[in-house]
């Protein structure tokens, strides 16, 4: 058995793995390659394998940089399967046609330059169509299930939260008159405490960690107060009249806007004048990933499980506007009034969000407020850094609104995170190879883990590959769980249920008496009969 490291070698972005055994292939993630210019040529570059040998596809998340080229896997021949979980399948449907449609006008762009140079038309890496296509090869599970993919493969997926639906993969191997081997690969492991989802979990044990590292040398500035700081920056400014645009990431740190921003909602006094300020999601992709949000609430953290079984909808205040059309989108600036709009994309490099700072960042009384990164050369990037113009949609614009950026939002785990999760391993991997990070991110990190765990990391190049013939493993344990381990999980499961259940009967019948619309009505019915089959199903299992 092999495993070779395609993307996110000493980078962070093109996660893209082959592990090949006797009888099949398996890639783990099929990421598009972004940044710089050099980087972004790698995509339309021929894969290093022949995707129609490839048998599955484990995708750890719905990010662009590990699902981005599945599309063009699929246009060269790919058949297999791609197993992920429920929430990342709904998030990368939307994720993989945007990203269709970026790389659809990216190249009309470019061929009426190429035009003019008489040059011949280029082809886009792939269209909305491929994307669309792609989709039906998608397979999804819960989070835990372990499912048994053939007679020699097994996987499952664990939580990794860093966005909705992201896991870690634990992949087990067994090939005939072979030990089985373990094999993990972490994903994107998201930082510690953040609002709707849960903290990575710990893993048991591995023989392979395959483990990121983009905050390898990095920790974070501390969250505490960075709502407070948000919502103070709205109140001033909108006392003084003005409006506040807030660029956010579309899938992900919109929704926890959101989420805080409606925690306020409920728990605030002076709730009066919260409701005078109007908040309007102006992106359709983040309207789009916040129905997929709603539709997977059993990936959230405790807290807002309670939130949901107490009778809230955690994406949904008085004073909160979905804005669909574009018409209603032009028309929030064609009147001026103080209000906040959260828009994409998150580093103003295309979208909604340029005509709103186009209208908004000339007037003093004004504010936009950066809530994620800013990377190089971006128009986000440019205003961070305090220009006192720029040009937007053709247009030159004079930069007199506050510019504040509010630090504490992350979607990775720090160095401290990092090491803490590996350290949370009962048995420690044989080997761990660090990839997903700049060279000097992943060196740090790889010194102390040598450090501190006496294992010392490989850190792969572009194209590297590792035999793991002969290797001494220490991790696979047969998986075999003591009689009261089991019982206690299945417990643990069963309240869940009862819980669940009785909340659900309380607020059914706390609706009883009103008047349903008949959509909603089915809706519910379809619900309860669709677990009514699965307690049905449970129960001949059990029975058997
Ligand atoms: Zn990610
Ligand atoms: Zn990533």
């Amino acid at each position: 058995m092999k495993i070779q490291f395609l993307g996110a070698s000493k980078v962070v972005t093109g996660s893209n793995i082959l592990i090949t055994t006797g009888s099949y292939k398996i890639l783990l993630d099929c990421g598009m390659f972004q940044g710089s210019d050099e980087l972004e040529l790698l995509n339309s570059e021929p894969f290093e394998f022949n995707p129609a040998e490839i048998d599955y596809l484990f995708l750890s998340h719905a990010h662009i940089d590990h699902s981005g080229r599945i599309p063009k896997l699929v246009k060269e021949g790919f058949k297999g399967k791609i197993f992920c979980t429920k929430a990342t399948k709904e998030l990368v449907e939307i994720m993989l046609v945007d990203s269709g449609h970026i790389q659809e006008s990216d190249v009309v762009w470019e061929n009426r330059k190429r035009k003019r140079a008489g040059k011949p038309p280029l082809e886009p890496l792939y269209t909305v169509d491929d994307a669309r296509n792609s989709l039906r090869y998608f397979e999804s599970a819960l989070y835990n299930q372990k499912l048994y993919v053939n007679e020699s493969i097994s996987i499952r997926f664990r939580d990794a939260g860093h966005i909705l639906g992201s896991s870690i993969i634990e992949l087990w191997i067994t090939e005939p008159n072979k030990d089985t081997v373990k094999i993990v690969f972490s994903g994107d492991l998201g930082s510690k405490d953040k609002p709707l989802i849960r903290n990575a979990e710990l893993i048991e044990e591995a023989d392979y960690l395959i483990m990121e590292s983009t905050y390898g040398n990095r920790l974070h500035e501390s969250k505490e107060q960075r709502i407070e700081k948000l919502i103070n920056l709205i109140n001033e400014t909108v006392s003084k009249g003005g409006s506040v645009i807030i660029p956010s990431f579309a899938v992900g740190r919109t929704q926890e806007l959101i989420y805080e921003l409606n925690k306020y909602y409920e728990y605030n006094q002076d709730i009066e004048a919260f409701l005078r300020i109007p908040i309007y999601i102006d992106s359709p992709m983040a309207i789009a990933a916040t129905e997929v949000f709603k539709n997977n609430s059993y990936c959230f953290n405790d807290e807002t499980k309670k939130l949901i079984l107490n009778g809230d909808n955690p994406f949904a205040f008085e004073n909160l506007h979905f804005v669909r059309s574009h018409e209603e989108s032009m028309r929030l600036n064609e009147v001026h009034f103080p209000k906040v709009v959260i828009s994409a994309s998150g580093m103003c490099t295309a979208g909604r969000i340029r005509h709103h700072l186009k209208h908004n960042l000339w007037k003093s009384n004004n504010a936009v407020v950066f809530v994620g990164y800013q990377a190089n050369g971006t128009l986000g990037r440019i205003l961070k850094d305090g220009v006192k113009k720029v040009k937007i949609l053709g247009e030159e614009i004079a930069v007199l609104a506050g510019i504040h950026s509010i630090e504490g939002f992350s979607g990775h785990a720090d160095q401290k995170e990092l090491l803490d999760w590996l350290g949370g391993f009962k048995k420690k991997p044989t080997r761990v190879f660090l990839v997903h990070g700049e060279e000097e991110a992943t060196t740090t990190l790889s010194n102390l883990i040598e450090e501190k765990y006496n294992i010392k990391p490989i850190i792969p190049n572009m194209g590297y590959t590792f035999q793991i013939e002969d290797e001494v493993l220490r991790a696979y344990s047969g998986e075999i769980l003591e009689p009261i381990q089991r019982k206690e999980n299945i417990k643990m499961e069963l309240e869940q249920v009862y819980d669940q259940f009785e909340s659900l009967v309380v607020k059914t019948e706390r609706i009883m008496d009103e008047k349903l619309l008949n959509k909603d009505y089915d809706n519910l019915k379809n619900k309860l009969l669709q677990l009514q089959k699965e307690l049905l199903d449970i129960n001949i299992f059990l029975g058997e």
